[in-house]
């Protein structure tokens, strides 16, 4: 499977912010400046998903394996999503954001 396609810059819709794409080989699925995302996938990385809502950051989960995600909520379909936050990037994610997330920790 090769991420390297839908590994390209892009504006977010939510707040225009210019996004870049990781230098790490992962591809990056929500805004570093908002942390909105964008419903595509169907499978983590596919871009199969016709919904195509914006989904709204609404709390942290913490994996024991890949450490801090986002859960995000689309603002469409009601669908609940899990996003690794960004932090060792060359755009790191909003650190005021993820605080106040912090505030509404997700468990399993
Ligand atoms: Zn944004
Ligand atoms: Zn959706």
């Amino acid at each position: 499977m090769s991420r390297h396609t839908q590994n390209v810059s892009f504006e977010c819709e939510r707040c225009a912010h210019k996004i870049e794409k990781l230098s790490n080989g992962s591809f990056r699925n929500h805004c570093p400046a908002c942390l909105w995302s964008k419903h595509v996938d169907i499978l983590p990385g596919d871009r199969a998903n016709p919904c195509k809502g914006l989904m709204e950051p609404i709390g942290l989960h913490w994996h024991p394996k890949k450490g801090w995600q986002i859960i995000h909520k689309c603002s469409i379909c009601g669908h609940i999503g899990r996003n690794i936050a960004a932090s060792n990037s060359i755009q790191p994610d909003n650190a005021d954001i993820l605080i106040a997330l912090s505030q509404s920790v997700w468990t399993d």
